[in-house]
């Protein structure tokens, strides 16, 4: 016999018992983002690496150490998509999305790959769900997409999540910030963390995020990035906080909030969980008016974010341990050579008749099936056995009560509906 084979570190296998969780999710998301006329988008899993080097930007960490890049056997670089927006707006300009007119409003959902250290909260193949809206520069745009967070979050049930939002203004905000930044920080060189002493000439506002604690310190009196927007990109940020203020949706500033990736603009925001520990960021998202272009399409405002999966499963288990289950309506026994032939025809008219039946495979004694039909969780077991075949019936069993009845076939398929009722 071989050695067993393991996942890879990193990765997890969502098992059946926890599926339940993930279906919920994702109904509960189509749901909301159908109401919002958001359309479903699927890209590939890889993409050439160019796209996102370019996309997300050198300068990141996701670039710079965590993407999965291989040659193909045509000495392709390629890599396994770490986020889901650069294939989006690949997909929006190759497809000419853009010449439809009008605001285009996608959703996707799928595993995303980043080579980082396996922690809680933090894998190797991860999945999440994103929106992106595209050709929209308007501030309702930002303050729609953080509702729709909002929305599915809440509709999930979950508690104690706050929103930060900040503004990084546009391109010449923020390299206006920038070069004040790097004044403000470079007196402190020596006592920032070695990523952050790294980052005073790659990537100043990055250190802004940093999770060093002198680092913060030193951070938490820097200048605020919203003292040097533009007038008409303050006017944007104070009339996103206006309307999430009118539509009741909480927030709070937080001058530190930059985010990963080099191409946001104007508004960045994160949804955090107090429940989660250390990776608390459950959503990220903020709007990124210079990618399209970027990417070779045409100037474009977009905006959108990003949920963390596992992180916002985690929390539904926390709320509630008992896995969501598809019902099941019948469980049914049979035993006898007729018996079983006759069972497996009897399912399927069943099923055909929009129900669901799991049938037992077993043909082991009526006792051990019962007992599995027990567990199964069927509203109630049918029973087939030699002289139930020959005759063209059945014995029905309601699990919860123990009541039992016989009755033909025919009437068990023409009063299935009721008789589960009563059950
Ligand atoms: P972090 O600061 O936690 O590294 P990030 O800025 O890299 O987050 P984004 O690229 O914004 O994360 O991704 C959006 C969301 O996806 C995160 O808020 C998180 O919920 C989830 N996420 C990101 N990386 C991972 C990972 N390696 N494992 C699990 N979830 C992840
Ligand atoms: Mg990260």
């Amino acid at each position: 016999m071989g050695s067993t084979i393991q996942a890879i570190r990193g990765t997890r296998d969502i098992l059946p018992e926890e599926v339940g969780y993930w279906q919920k999710v994702e109904a509960t998301a189509r749901e909301i983002l159908g109401k919002a006329a958001y359309r479903e988008i699927r890209t590939p899993i890889f993409e050439q690496t160019s796209l996102f080097e370019r996309g997300i930007g050198e300068a990141t960490d996701i670039v710079g150490k965590e993407m999965y890049s291989f040659k193909d056997r045509g000495d392709r670089s390629i890599t396994l998509r770490p986020e889901g927006t650069a294939g989006a707006v690949r997909s929006y300009i190759e497809n000419k999305l853009h010449a439809l007119g009008g605001v285009q409003r996608l959703w996707y959902t799928g595993p995303m790959f980043r080579y980082e250290r396996p922690q809680a909260g933090r894998q190797r193949q991860f999945h999440q769900i994103g929106v992106e809206v595209l050709g929209s520069g308007d501030p309702r745009a930002d303050v729609e997409v953080i509702a729709i967070a909002t929305d599915l979050l809440q509709s999930l049930g979950l508690q104690n999540l706050h929103l930060d939002i900040n503004s990084v203004g546009d391109r010449e905000d923020k390299q206006r910030y920038r070069q004040v930044l790097v004044d403000y920080l470079t007196p402190y060189k020596e006592e920032l963390d070695p990523d952050s002493q790294d980052r005073l000439t790659r990537n100043p506002l990055r250190i802004l995020d940093s999770k060093d604690q002198r680092t913060i310190e030193i951070a938490e009196n820097a200048p605020r990035m919203w003292d040097y927007l533009s007038p008409e990109s303050g006017r944007h940020f104070a009339q996103v906080q206006q309307m999430l203020t009118e539509l009741g949706i909480s927030y709070q500033l937080n001058h530190r909030l930059v985010r990963g990736l080099d191409y946001y603009t104007h508004t960045a925001f994160e949804i955090i969980s107090d429940n989660l520990g250390a990776q608390a960021t459950v959503c990220g998202g903020g709007r990124y008016d210079g990618l399209v272009k970027e990417l070779g399409g045409p100037e474009t405002p977009a905006v959108g974010w990003a949920i963390g999966l596992e992180r916002l499963i985690v929390l539904l288990q926390q709320l509630d341990s008992t896995t969501p289950q598809a019902n099941l309506d019948f469980y049914l026994v049979s035993r006898g050579t007729d018996a079983e032939a006759n069972s497996l025809i009897l399912a399927q008219k069943l099923r055909h008749s929009g129900f669901s039946v799991e049938l037992d495979l077993s043909g082991s004694a009526f006792s051990k099936q019962f007992k599995r039909a027990d567990k199964s969780g069927a509203t109630a077991c049918l029973i087939l056995g030699d002289e139930e075949a020959a005759n063209q019936t059945v014995q029905l069993k309601i699990l919860a009560t123990g009541a039992q009845q016989s009755l033909s076939q025919t009437a068990l398929l023409a009063t299935a509906a009721e008789l589960l009722q009563r059950g």
